[in-house]
């Protein structure tokens, strides 16, 4: 074995990951939900909407809305992270198990709650896809209104990124470059910044430089089962920040951020969507568990798929995270991280998602194949 493949083979099995991201019965099917762990609120919706005897799309997609609604939420909907221009463009697909039908939006502008234009593109075309002008012009016909979905948050983080970029020299046109000290480029972005958002926190402005420097990627992916066992999920987003004007990442790619087979099981991700998008990772995972592989194996071995294509570099994968998480039509369901601990603002934490049963959502800890040094 080549000493690169012993590190990803020693580390694909952590002494604690045996243990973690998988639950369920498997017994008699309860209704339940699942979702990234930005879901809490979003699964318990999903499942009072599944106890009241609705219907498993309607549920996950009325869920993720009070994330699209939120906006706090920098990832996904109003307040999600702009694309380079400053421009907040969604993404979102809706599978539907029991009628086998899907639906997606890529490049959204001005429409807040893409997984419901989804399942409208799902429900009255014929069409799976549509994107940027297309699907908000589709939107217009249904009488959805268009609002701006950049929050001053968000923008302010914009600012933030734009300032930062800088050519080989240090210079950027964004700071008024003739007042700044040699040595204190970041102290003069701070100090225009504050000029420009008085009301900004230190809180807020520490939050902007650092989605500026480590461009953050977030998306709810949300699936279900009932008690009959009928199966739905949905995947939304504003995806990377900062992107190239119309980069569509995976969550609207049908078999990449989400896949349901009514016979078997649904799953979804979270994540750096390009890397998904090459292992088609959602239709893996189901396919995983179609051959037999537990909820929690079928989504390690997609991510195995993905360490594998950068041959197990460490250095290389390091750079990114990506989430599986997968629900089986008995139940049974997982959530899998690429790496044991995830940084996010400077402190490192164990990737979780969200489960809801009945009464208060719950986080459960991830499955993950690589274990973290910090
Ligand atoms: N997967 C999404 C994308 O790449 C982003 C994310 O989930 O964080 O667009």
């Amino acid at each position: 074995m080549r000493r690169r493949d012993m590190l990803l083979a020693s580390a694909a099995l952590p002494a604690t990951a045996a243990s973690l991201g998988q639950s369920g019965t498997g017994g008699p099917v309860k209704n339940t939900v699942i979702s990234s762990a930005n879901g809490l609120a979003a699964c318990k919706r999903a499942h009072e909407i599944l106890e009241a005897g609705g219907d498993t799309l309607e549920a996950v997609v009325s869920g993720v809305t009070l994330v699209e609604d939120d906006p706090e939420d920098s990832s996904v909907g109003y307040g999600g992270l702009p694309n380079e221009e400053g421009v907040v463009e969604l993404d979102a697909s809706v599978m539907h198990g029991p009628s086998r039908r899907c639906g997606a939006v890529g490049a959204v502008h001005n429409i807040k709650n893409v997984a419901r234009l989804a399942k409208l593109v799902m429900e009255q075309t014929g069409h799976v896809l549509l994107v940027g002008d297309g699907a908000t012009r589709f939107a217009r016909t249904w009488g959805i209104p268009e609002i701006n979905l950049l929050t001053e948050k968000s923008r302010l983080a914009w600012v933030a990124w734009k300032q930062s970029q800088r050519d080989s020299s240090g210079h950027t046109n964004w700071t008024n470059w003739l007042d700044m000290p040699d040595d204190a480029p970041r102290k003069q972005a701070q100090n225009s910044l504050r000029r420009q958002f008085p009301e900004a926190s230190d809180e807020l402005l520490a939050w902007a430089f650092s989605v500026a420097k480590y461009p953050p990627t977030g998306t709810i992916n949300c699936l279900a089962v009932n008690e009959k066992g009928e199966m739905s999920g949905t995947t939304t987003t504003s995806g990377l920040a900062w992107k190239i004007p119309g980069r569509v990442g995976d969550s609207p790619i049908i078999g990449a951020g989400l896949f349901v087979d009514q016979e078997i099981g649904a799953a979804g991700s979270t994540g750096l969507g390009e890397e998904n998008i090459r292992i088609c990772g959602g239709h893996t995972v189901v396919e995983n568990m179609r051959h037999g592989m537990s909820p929690k194996d079928a989504c390690l071995d997609a991510m195995k798929r993905i360490a594998r294509n950068y041959n197990g570099d460490l250095k290389k994968l390091s750079r990114f995270d990506i989430n599986f998480y997968a629900l089986r039509k008995d139940g049974v369901f997982a959530g899998a991280s690429l790496w044991s601990g995830r940084m996010s603002h400077g402190y490192m934490s164990a990737p979780k998602f969200a489960v809801n049963q009945g009464g208060e959502s719950r986080l459960e800890e991830c499955a993950y194949l690589l274990e973290r040094k910090v």
